[in-house]
């Protein structure tokens, strides 16, 4: 047995492992699931098995014209018979130009699961995927959440278990039980378009983040019709490509690798993860569909995922059209299966399937790898029920785009919003004032909730739901439209009618000047400079001169580079990509129906030569004027006030295992209700691999009524200090530390101990 076997045979025990003991139902079913697996694996052709590893996309069964089809699919039955039938494929995903209803998507489903489950030797159901980044995103009139990155900027986890919990729902309605979310990569890289998909810069916070996420679309039984499989993108280190362009290569020590971009993944594993998508770029020259040691050592190995991997899309050719790593998809598809992954993303043919049956039969590809990976993907398929019923029945999912499900998300746009700047507390304005709202941003739904809305792109206005307010809608809503004048001054990058805008801003109180990022992902989100786009500049700096104060409000997932106008605006208002009920809510945070509680999760930079992550190392500040950002990670400003007390800690020696309490004192001492955010940081002072200047180890958000006190309290012991050192192991070394805390970065209460090995 070649050592390649041994690892299948060892990660076959594990899996075997992690579903033995029958000392509940729980596990009574895993075991059940797992006999189930066996006995279908046992019947099935190589052909068979090759095609539950294939994975095409929609337009590969459907009659064309597929990507410009503006109302209506129809599946074209000779294909899709060749595809099931003949291929024996086993998965398919996305979907046309057009968002198909729950209906439409009903009836091509169940065309698909009919011949799947009545006409197929074996009757095994497909197993459906589509990208559900903030909401069944591809399903007509379904609730648009906050993108993931303002569900970081909340601080609050329960936001992406709902984001979890309500996208699973109505997937399901959509009869699609599979969903590519989330995006667990860690990105340090601010020109990196898919930025507003992640969860920020923090290791810790992505894995918070990601931990509730993965529970709310999962939930305990994955059969419940109410639960996705959610697939964990993009392994590993896709969100750092250093030339800032998407899918391009990212240089990652495997120290860092380990430290910073392994624990998210980690974190959701452990919460049951089901499945994995595979880093369309490379980390240090290896591209992530060639990587056997991250995907078979780390990932199935190390990490103990029992899940399936899955290519992205066209990832498996891209070895040999931009990777140049195989001389042909043959060589291509022998090197990303024996790295590790189970299922390609072809996605529009049967090649993957005809050359994989070839490798195997010449001898190139041992059958072991296989079976592996179709027990994988098997073992997903029964637990999520489809066995039993392939297509939801939609009479079930009377919840779905429900007000409540819409209040769900507008309750998270709240709180995600974060006031980075009020001079003279000019927010929130009264009631009487009179606006003048202009720029880009201000009258688009599709801002408000970037790409994978509807489209890929997001930039349709056609599938826009007409119910839903922009913020010029909802500002005009909460002051009456006669108060209120709108100009769109420019569109994202041309001037269209600056003079005008200045005119009107002349004749009322208060400018607001929405600025931000057009909707894009993936390559088309590709900039070639940080900096806001010239002509948001000038408008801001035009507005400027008529002396009348201006509210910028942004929108974009990005930090895009503002130094030259932030002085002008009295007050900044950091909307990111909050959904599309992000008008309403930003509308509430200008005139104090909501007091702001987001906070940055992300450095925001203030010059695109000083790009640095908050944990950077004391060195980075050599010959710099010392950490300088635009704003820095956590900030954000409430509409009251919060004092601290001095941090008590229960002990000044952490004794190997033995945990520290750190407790803390929170007055709010304005006169209004408010949220906060407590932040704890450790700094390690000394150690043998240059520490980060501080790590967020904690953090809570709570409540408060004007003069209420709380006292909260952390517990964190010495996982909270290792690092991973010299030898790639994590590692605790015996020395001083500072516990840092409190509800602004910029004042933390700071306390020291001495933490013995
Ligand atoms: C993206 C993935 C996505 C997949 C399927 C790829 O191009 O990188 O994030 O899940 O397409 O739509």
């Amino acid at each position: 047995m070649n050592k390649k076997n041994i690892l299948y045979c060892f990660i076959l025990l594990l899996f075997l492992g992690a579903c033995s003991p029958d000392k509940n139902n729980k596990s009574v079913q895993l075991k059940d699931i797992d006999k189930r697996v066996i006995g279908l694996l046992n019947k099935m052709t190589l052909e068979e098995k090759v095609g539950q590893m294939t994975n095409i996309g929609l337009t590969a069964v459907c009659k064309g014209p597929f990507w410009n089809a503006t109302d209506s699919l129809e599946i074209d039955t000779v294909k899709l018979n060749k595809m099931l039938l003949t291929y024996h494929v086993g998965s398919i995903q996305n979907k046309g130009k057009y968002p198909p209803s729950v209906a439409e998507w009903t009836r091509l489903i169940t065309k698909i699961q009919d011949v799947a489950t009545k006409e197929s030797r074996l009757s095994i159901p497909v197993l459906m995927g589509i990208d559900g980044v903030h909401g069944a995103n591809y399903t007509a009139n379904s609730t648009l959440f906050p993108q993931q990155i303002a569900c970081a900027a909340s601080w609050n986890p329960q936001c992406a278990e709902k984001l979890g919990e309500i996208t699973s729902y109505e997937l399901r309605a959509s009869s699609t039980p599979w969903n590519f979310a989330p995006v667990l990569d860690v990105s340090w890289q601010p020109l990196w378009g898919r930025i507003f998909e992640t969860f920020g810069e923090d290791t810790y916070m992505a894995s918070i983040m990601g931990e509730a996420f993965v529970k709310g679309s999962q939930g305990d039984d994955l059969s419940n019709p109410e639960k996705t499989a959610v697939c964990l993108k993009h392994f590993i280190g896709y969100g750092n490509p250093y030339n800032g362009k998407d899918r391009s290569p990212a240089l990652i020590p495997k120290r860092d690798l380990k430290q910073y971009y392994l624990p998210p993944f980690k974190a959701a594993i452990d919460a049951g993860a089901l499945s994995i998508m595979i880093n369309s770029g490379s980390v240090n020259g290896i591209p992530g569909h060639a990587n056997y040691d991250l995907l078979t050592n780390t990932l199935k190995g190390e990490l103990g995922f029992t899940g399936f991997t899955i290519s992205d899309w066209e990832d498996v050719a891209k070895l040999v059209i931009t990777h140049h790593v195989a001389k042909d998809l043959k060589e291509a598809i022998k090197i990303s299966v024996l790295a590790g992954m189970d299922m390609c993303m072809v996605p529009y043919d049967e090649s993957f399937a005809i050359l994989l049956v070839e490798l195997v039969k010449e001898g190139s590809v041992p059958m072991e790898r296989i079976d592996d990976a179709v027990r994988r993907i098997l073992n997903v398929k029964f637990k999520l029920g489809i066995f039993e019923t392939p297509v939801s029945d939609p009479e079930m999912y009377d919840k779905f785009g429900s007000e409540e499900f819409a209040n769900a998300s507008y309750e998270a746009a709240k709180e995600c919003i974060t006031l980075l700047k009020n001079d003279k507390n000019i927010l929130p304005l009264t009631n009487q004032t009179k606006v003048f709202v202009t720029g880009p941003t201000a009258n688009s739904i599709n801002y408000l909730n970037g790409a994978w809305s509807r489209t890929w792109s997001g930039n349709e206005t056609e599938y826009n739901d007409k119910r839903k307010a922009t913020v010029l809608e909802a500002i005009k809503n909460k002051l009456g439209k006669e108060n209120v004048s709108y100009a769109e001054g420019v569109s994202f990058e041309e001037v269209i009618n600056i003079s005008e805008a200045v005119n009107l801003a002349r004749k009322n109180d208060v400018t607001v000047v929405c600025i931000g990022e057009k909707p894009a992902t993936e390559i088309p989100s590709n900039i070639e400079e940080l900096e806001i786009p010239d002509a948001q500049v000038k408008l801001v700096k035009e507005l400027y001169k008529t002396g009348k104060p201006i509210i910028l409000v942004m929108l974009q997932g990005r930090p895009r580079i503002i130094r030259e106008i932030e002085g002008l605006a009295q007050a900044i208002i950091m909307a990111y990509l909050p959904g599309q009920e992000g008008g309403r809510a930003i509308a509430d945070v200008l005139f104090g129906d909501c007091n702001p509680s987001g906070r940055l999760p992300y450095t925001y930079p203030r010059f695109s030569g000083s790009l640095w992550k908050y944990n950077h190392k004391g060195s980075d500040e050599i010959g710099a004027e010392g950490f300088n950002p635009q704003y820095e990670f956590g900030e954000g400003l409430s509409y009251t006030t919060f004092s601290y007390g001095e941090p008590e800690l229960s002990t000044d020696t952490i004794q190997g295992e033995n945990s520290l309490e750190i407790k803390i004192q929170i007055t709010n001492t304005g006169k209004i209700f408010g949220k906060e955010v407590i932040q704890l940081y450790t700094k390690d002072l000394v150690a043998s691999i240059s520490p980060d200047v501080k790590k967020l180890a904690r953090f809570e958000k709570i409540g408060l009524e004007p003069g209420e006190t709380k006292t909260i309290s952390f517990q964190i012991n010495e996982k909270d200090l290792a690092f991973v050192g010299k030898n790639n192991q994590w590692t605790n070394e015996t020395g001083d530390f500072k516990i840092l805390i409190g509800g602004h970065p910029k004042d933390l209460k700071v306390k020291g101990f001495y933490y013995k090995k």
